[in-house]
Parts: C-alpha cells; sequence; structure tokens
C-alpha cells in the first residue's frame, strides 16, 4: 500500500511548516474590525467583498481547502485553481487574524501546487511565457523598454556598460505601458535634480518576475531571478532602487537569498528620496492640493510581515504632506483596501479587478481629493481604469511626480 506523504506531493506547501494549523476558523478574515485602534482598522477581503463571498473566497475557506490538501482529502483541479485565483493575495486577512501567519503566502504556495499539477489558470500561461522568452510578461519585444528614455533631454548611465552609484530598476509597467511612462520619467527627472548618479538597464532590463511568484509559476520565477542576479553581479550594483511596489516587495523579499550575500541594497524610490530631502534639508514646494494616498499591498502588508522589512506608510505620507494637504480614506495603512490588480487577477479575472478597483475609488473620492496618488504603477493602472469606467473626477498621480513638481 502507498503511503500518502504530504511532503512528497506538495513540497511548496509543506515547505512552509505546519502554519495552516494555526487556523481556528475563527473566520475574522471575512469581517474583521478592531475599534479600539486609531483610527479603528476595517477589515476588509476585497475578493470576499466582489464575488459571491463564499467559504472559498476569503481567508477561512481557503485554509480549509490547503489543510484537506495536505491532509489527502481533496485532489488539486481546475475548478480549485478557478476559486484560488479570485484573490488579489492583498493579505488583508493576515493583518485581520490574531495568528502569526503569512496567509498570502499559503495561497502563493498552493497555486505553485497548482501549476505544477498543470491545473494553473490558462490566462496567466501566455503572460509568464512571456516573462521567460521575452523578458517582460507583456509579450512585447524588450527593445521597447527603452522608449521613454527618449522622453527625457538628459542622458541616463547604461548599467550595462557603466558604473553609476545607484541602480533605477524601472520594472516592466512603467517602461511598457505609455500612459505608465511618466512615472518612470519623473522617477529620472527627480533623481536628477537631486543629483544621483544612477543608471538604468533599459532594453536589457529583466522582468523582476513578481507575477510569476503570485501566480505560482516557480520554474518562470527562477527563470528571470537568475538572470536578474547574474545581471546585477555583472554591473557591480550595490544599491538598486525602484518605484514599483510589485518589483520591490519581489526583490526585498523573494531575492533576499541571493541579494543579501551580494550586500545589495533594494530600497523603494520613496524612501531613497525621502532620506535625501531630509539630508540636505531640501525644502519643497507647497502644491496648493488636495491628496489622498493609496497604500499598496507590495509596499504595505506584503512587506510588513517579512523580517526584517518596514513596511512604507509613514516615508510616502511624510512626503506628501510637504507638498500637498493630505486627507486620508477610510481604509489605510494596514487595512488599506486593496486595488484589486495584485495576484493575477488584472490578467485572470480583470472585471473582479475592475470592481474592487471600483470599490477604492469610491473610498478616495470620499475624502473629496482631487489627486490620488500611489507609489505604484500596476496599482495606477488599475485605480486609472477604475476612475475612467466610474466616470469619476478624481485624478491619478505617482507621487514622483508630484515630488518633480515640487522640487525646485
Ligand atoms: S485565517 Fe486566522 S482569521 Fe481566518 S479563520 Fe483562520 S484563524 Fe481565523
Ligand atoms: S489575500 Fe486579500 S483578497 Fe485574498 S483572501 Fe486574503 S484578504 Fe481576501
Amino acid at each position: 500500500m502507498t503511503v500518502f506523504d504530504p511532503k512528497e506531493k506538495y513540497k511548496h506547501l509543506t515547505k512552509l511548516g505546519n502554519i495552516v494549523l494555526q487556523c481556528i476558523s475563527c473566520g475574522d478574515c471575512r469581517e474583521q474590525t478592531d475599534y479600539t485602534a486609531d483610527p479603528p482598522k476595517w477589515g476588509v477581503c476585497v475578493a470576499k467583498e466582489n464575488t459571491s463571498g463564499f467559504e472559498p473566497f476569503f481567508g477561512r475557506g481557503k485554509m480549509q481547502i490547503i489543510r484537506s490538501v495536505l491532509q489527502g482529502k481533496l485532489e488539486l483541479s481546475k475548478d480549485m485553481a478557478e476559486v484560488i485565483y479570485q484573490c488579489p493575495t492583498c493579505n488583508a486577512c493576515a493583518e485581520a487574524c490574531a495568528y502569526d501567519m503569512d496567509n498570502a503566502a499559503l495561497y502563493e504556495a498552493l497555486r505553485a501546487e497548482l501549476v505544477d499539477a498543470g491545473c494553473g489558470l490558462e490566462a496567466h500561461v501566455p503572460m509568464n511565457r512571456a516573462m521567460v522568452e521575452l523578458l517582460n510578461p507583456y509579450q512585447r519585444d524588450n527593445k521597447e523598454k527603452s522608449d521613454w528614455l527618449e522622453k527625457l533631454d538628459f542622458k541616463i548611465k547604461d548599467a550595462n556598460s557603466e558604473q553609476a552609484d545607484v541602480l533605477y530598476f524601472v520594472g516592466c509597467t512603467a517602461a511598457l505601458t505609455p500612459d505608465i511612462q511618466p512615472v518612470a520619467v519623473n522617477t529620472a527627472k527627480v533623481l536628477k535634480k537631486l543629483g544621483v548618479d544612477f543608471s538604468v538597464f533599459g532594453e536589457r532590463e529583466v522582468c523582476c518576475g513578481s507575477v510569476a511568484m503570485r501566480t505560482g509559476d516557480r520554474k518562470a520565477f527562477d527563470s528571470v531571478a537568475m538572470k536578474n542576479v547574474e545581471l546585477f553581479k555583472k554591473a557591480g550594483v550595490k544599491t538598486i532602487i525602484t518605484s514599483c511596489a510589485g518589483c520591490y516587495r519581489t526583490l526585498k523579499t523573494d531575492y533576499s537569498e541571493y541579494l543579501d550575500e551580494l550586500g545589495i541594497e533594494i530600497l523603494h524610490t520613496v524612501d531613497f528620496v525621502r532620506n535625501i530631502i531630509n539630508e540636505k534639508n531640501i525644502q519643497l514646494k507647497n502644491l496648493e492640493i488636495n491628496a489622498t494616498y493609496h497604500d499598496p499591498c507590495h509596499t504595505g502588508r506584503n512587506s510588513g510581515l517579512k523580517e526584517g522589512v518596514n513596511p512604507l506608510y509613514e516615508e510616502p505620507r511624510e512626503i506628501l504632506r510637504k507638498m500637498a494637504n493630505l486627507i486620508e480614506m477610510k481604509t489605510i495603512k494596514e487595512s488599506a483596501k486593496c486595488c484589486g490588480a495584485g495576484g493575477g487577477v488584472k490578467k485572470g479575472f480583470p472585471e473582479l479587478a475592475l470592481e474592487i478597483s471600483k470599490a477604492r475609488i469610491q473610498e478616495a473620492e470620499e475624502t473629496g481629493a482631487e489627486y490620488l496618488v500611489s507609489i505604484c504603477p500596476f496599482c495606477y493602472r488599475n485605480l486609472d481604469d477604475a476612475i475612467k469606467a466610474s466616470n469619476s473626477e478624481i485624478k491619478m498621480i505617482d507621487l514622483m511626480e508630484l515630488l518633480e513638481q515640487a522640487l525646485n
């Protein structure tokens, strides 16, 4: 008789140990509220709110599924994938949970099992294949990654052949999406104004692999991660900065085993420029605008759960307050509502991604602010889609664009 050994069959899930057993099925991850916190914390599972809301759409049901898979009571299937992937892995459930669990890490491990078993989501296959073959998930010629550089009236060092103190890792969304290229253009302008010696890889920049990691394609992730590590080594990079929350979280946490030993430091641009502004006591112009701020899950909850990594909640707000009147939304920081794009939802379930972001736009509109500010091109893209779909008048803007205007 063959003995069922979960360690043999489910290597991604069992690598995380027994943490799933901590779940006591209390259901706090469905709708937890901490009235005593200041401001109150509103537990928000955006998947539960924008689907049928049945058990597997929020944390408790997913934990039950994982437990049953590990007990050999439930087989992986395409039907399971259809539900498991309707979640942007925002990790609001981990914040709501009284136990010390990184819930989204378990969901990602389950996705990795689904992909290995041939049960991953079809919509993600061409995206992850393009990442490996073309070096970006948008199925575009990677040469286009240098197009945004033509929008500058100065030259940036080429990391492939020139040494610089800092590497600016642009990320595929800002480099390849015309509407979002201002994120890259303004980041470069800010760095120049602050006198930073920096370089970019341009058309040789390789996707960080975030979407492959989130959607469970570990082979695609490993492929691009290895290419990036080689590039960083060859270029002698010591500090990498990025204006993308997804790239930041991926490089900071998922690459840590490679980059730590190379002594490479990873910073979000917001953190990097804030340090310079404070050290040099640079005064920012007050732009006389009302703005509200959207916390990306990758710079917030999904970074804050990793040992030694601080979530970036105060850093962007500190800069924003110097340039604008910041009006906060109802859900912020640890309990901020997700934009809905992450975890492969934008690709796999675009309508769900749009519904989730419409709810975030509604929160932003309730503040009465004219600008919705973020520090992630991917959040930017989904929130901007929702602004258009809801005929909202609020303007989406990246923090770097405001900073470029506020720096004399
Ligand atoms: S994951 Fe945490 S909050 Fe959710 S049901 Fe389990 S123990 Fe409760
Ligand atoms: S990661 Fe976010 S959307 Fe997914 S189950 Fe948890 S709270 Fe809900």
